[in-house]
């Protein structure tokens, strides 16, 4: 008999050992963890894949497996299965894969044992003391602790309870000693909240009905559904209400993400609404309560999960929806490593379970417009905001006239216009930083990173030059190293820049930034928004953070400084992206009291896709960004690939990928396109040299069949000087 098992090594097969001596077959299932002989003195932790009757391995070299580590599998046979499918599906190895899966302290044998905590639970003499109300009229504390714990018949921690009365230890000493209450195991704390007030659902508008009614009619089959409302039209309203449904079958609900620690709302509105546990997967929790969140997740304690990208991978125990909000963020597509796409995988793993899944955006990707065009999804719009707010109006500030200004007179006096109302205004720009480019007007040098193709961005806040790729600082020049002039200039504008130009105009307003560098410390977004909802800000300028999921309702005015990047752009996604951040920052505006106004500057006002989106919304944009895909041939229409290399000489990436292309042509069919080599558009990054090659097909099985067959000669191609890797509908041609 031999284990076939998974070690999280780059390798694209398993490994094969014998059991562990005397061990019982019935021990040996598929998602156990085994501790394995690994290389000369090492042992490693696999997980068990299959068992088989041979192996490619001569008997005498087989090694015996040390040790069994679960009585149960710790993966599931489901997302075991999966697993194995995303392994062939990205064509990455699938020890990597399971490890990206895993919560760390499971992948280094950590026991898979959900801790529980002291609590106390009523005793049936407890009980009938109760109803009998024979408690002293004294014993007000003692009554008060039988009352919680019949309110919680499951038990309730000491700690949840010593936060309902203080120095109740005695108390509980005393109620114990009479056998009123007894000691009683309960689940942690932080994940399951006990006591808490709740929101009821709100009655919903015709729209939401609709979306919720015809959900729940197919809450037991595979109904996949692009849930496509403009911000504030009510979708997590209905993420909530389907939720409920769900739950009331006694099925579990995975929700998805794109940021967990910027967008807080998201997460108390679950809170809020649901007294159940809650799993929640956040990137400030300790491996230790990660594995615990994980294990509330398998188990079925937990009925709704939420997490970021990764927590697509979490085994459910009855799983009965999946939601995936914002499904357009590029942040569902892992940039590294393992280039998943926990969307796609969401989709899969709906489809396997045979249960609805929810696809929500304002903005939705053209990926998933087009599956909803072709039938593969439901169309489900929901067309007006909730409540009463109205949709923001749009005006396009040609910067033609004033170049070298940030501000324009127009978005100066729409801002004085707001102040004066004291309303809160929101400028939006896409780059942080003092300035974007320190030149000298003299030669024309400019301060590049030493280890990348980029121009270095000045920071005003530490006075120095920073490489947003690679992270690297210096200071910042006093006089041109080539021509020794000593009057440099910084072109551009970042957020540090936008914030000190407000800070001289409106002298008299409270003004915010936040960006990745204002947001850095543990607390920080939450305090920052704290003082936006509390109204003590009256300008915040940021990045692209505050597009995401943020409620402002005092904010009337927002500006784009700068829209153009999103327009000409070496990747043919741009566009699209520009779109959604246009259309999500104005979703910010005008949430409940006024319309909101929206001030977009450029300095290409005729642009015709700009214009269509203003004109005419994002869904006729999306049309007409489609068919600009069809006539290019670009996704949807067809299926990308992207092989990248890199190596710290210049020529080895580009070499390396020649003569992966060449192999690759002699396996080739017509049906596939291959372009390049090219350098990345980023040539150096980090100090390394960057190449790529891009596959192109319109049928996805024949590409995949090349790729498998194509990647077993990489390493022999590459050697050991060229770092590879193969992307799988690739988000960023970078
Ligand atoms: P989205 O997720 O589409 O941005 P939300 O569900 O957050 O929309 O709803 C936006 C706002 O409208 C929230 O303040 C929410 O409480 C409110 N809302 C949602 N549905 C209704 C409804 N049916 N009636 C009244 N208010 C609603
Ligand atoms: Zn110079
Ligand atoms: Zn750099």
């Amino acid at each position: 008999m031999i284990l076939q098992i998974a070690i999280p090594k780059p390798v694209y097969t398993h490994f094969d050992y014998l059991p562990p001596l005397g061990t019982e077959i019935s021990c040996l299932q598929p998602g156990i963890r085994l501790r394995v002989p690994f290389g000369k003195s090492q042992s490693k932790i696999g997980i068990l894949l299959a068992i088989a009757e041979n192996s490619t391995i001569a008997s005498h070299k087989l090694k015996s497996a040390e040790a069994v580590l679960d009585d149960v599998p710790i993966l599931p046979a489901d997302i075991l299965q999966l697993l194995q499918w995303a392994s062939r599906y990205y064509h990455h190895p699938i020890g990597e894969v399971i490890s990206t899966a895993l919560p760390t302290l499971l992948s280094q044998g950590h026991s898979a044992i959900i801790q529980t905590i002291l609590g106390w639970k009523l005793t049936t003499s407890g009980q009938e003391t109760l109803q009998l109300a024979s408690l002293a009229k004294t014993a007000h504390r003692q009554q008060a602790i039988l009352q919680l714990l019949q309110e919680h018949p499951n038990g309730l921690s000491q700690v949840t309870l010593s936060n309902s009365l203080s120095n109740i230890v005695p108390v509980l000493r005393t109620l114990e000693q009479k056998n009123w209450i007894t000691p009683h195991l309960v689940e942690p704390l932080h994940l399951i909240k006990a006591v808490q007030s709740i929101s009821l659902p709100l009655p919903l508008n015709a729209a939401q009905n609709q979306v919720v009614n015809r959900v729940c009619q197919h809450l037991d089959r595979f109904y996949p559904c692009l849930l496509d409302g403009v911000t504030g039209s009510g979708k997590t309203e209905v993420y909530l209400q389907i939720i409920q449904e769900v739950m009331k079958n006694n099925r579990q609900t995975l929700v998805l993400i794109p940021e967990i620690n910027l967008t807080p709302q998201m997460v108390n509105r679950f809170q809020q609404r649901f007294s159940v546990p809650l799993a929640i997967f956040h990137s400030k929790l300790t491996p230790y309560e990660r594995l615990q969140a994980w294990l509330l997740a398998k188990e079925g304690i937990a009925p709704i999960v939420i997490g970021t990208r990764s927590a697509v991978w979490t085994p459910l125990a009855r799983p009965g929806l999946f939601i995936v909000d914002e499904e357009h963020d590029p942040a569902y597509k892992q940039q590294d490593g393992f280039r998943y796409s926990a969307r796609d995988i969401a989709v899969v793993r709906a489809q396997r379970a045979q249960v609805p899944l929810l696809l929500g955006s304002a903005t939705p990707s053209l990926d998933s417009l087009y599956n909803a065009q072709q039938q593969r999804y439901q169309h489900l719009i929901l067309p007006e905001r909730a409540g009463t707010a109205v949709h923001p109006h749009f005006q396009v500030v040609d910067m033609r006239p004033q170049p070298r200004q940030s501000l324009s007179w127009q978005l100066v006096q729409a801002i004085s216009r707001r102040l004066a109302k004291q309303q809160q205004v929101l400028l939006f720009i896409n780059r942080r930083g003092y300035a974007p480019t320190l030149m000298c007007y003299h030669c024309g040098w400019v301060a590049y990173c030493q280890h990348c193709d980029a121009p270095l961005t000045y920071h005003q806040t530490h006075r120095n030059l920073c490489c947003h790729y690679c992270g690297a600082t210096r200071l910042r020049d006093t006089c041109c190293p080539d021509c020794h002039q000593e009057q440099l200039s910084l072109l551009g504008q970042g957020t540090e820049r936008i914030e000190e130009q407000l800070q001289q105009q409106f002298s008299s307003a409270r003004i915010l930034r936040i960006d990745s560098d204002s947001t850095r410390g543990k607390n920080a977004m939450h305090t920052l928004l704290e003082h936006i909802h509390g109204g003590e800000v009256d300008i915040l300028v940021g990045t692209q953070m505050l597009a995401k999921g943020h409620h402002f309702p005092k904010v009337t005015l927002v500006g784009i400084i700068n829209v153009d990047s999103g327009l000409y752009h070496a990747d043919f996604r741009a566009p699209e992206r520009m779109a959604q951040l246009l259309v999500q920052v104005a979703g910010r505006a005008g949430r409940v009291h006024e319309p909101g106004e929206v001030i977009i500057q450029t300095y290409h006002p005729d642009h015709p896709l700009l214009n269509c989106l203003i004109r005419e919304g994002y869904p006729a944009f999306a049309q007409a960004a489609l068919h600009e895909r069809q006539l290019a041939q670009f996704p949807p229409y067809t299926r990308l690939a992207l092989l990248r290399a890199e190596a710290n000489q210049v020529d080895l990436p580009l070499q390396f990928l020649q003569a992966a292309k060449e192999h690759a042509l002699q396996l080739t069919t017509p049906e596939i396109q291959l372009w390049g080599p090219v350098p990345a558009p980023m040539a150096r990054r980090a100090g390394w040299y960057r190449a790529q090659l891009l596959l192109q097909s319109a049928q996805r099985d024949v590409l995949h069949l090349l790729l498998s067959q194509w990647l077993p000669h990489f390493a022999k191609l590459a050697g050991r000087k060229v770092r590879w890797s193969l992307d799988i509908d690739p988000q960023e041609l970078l």
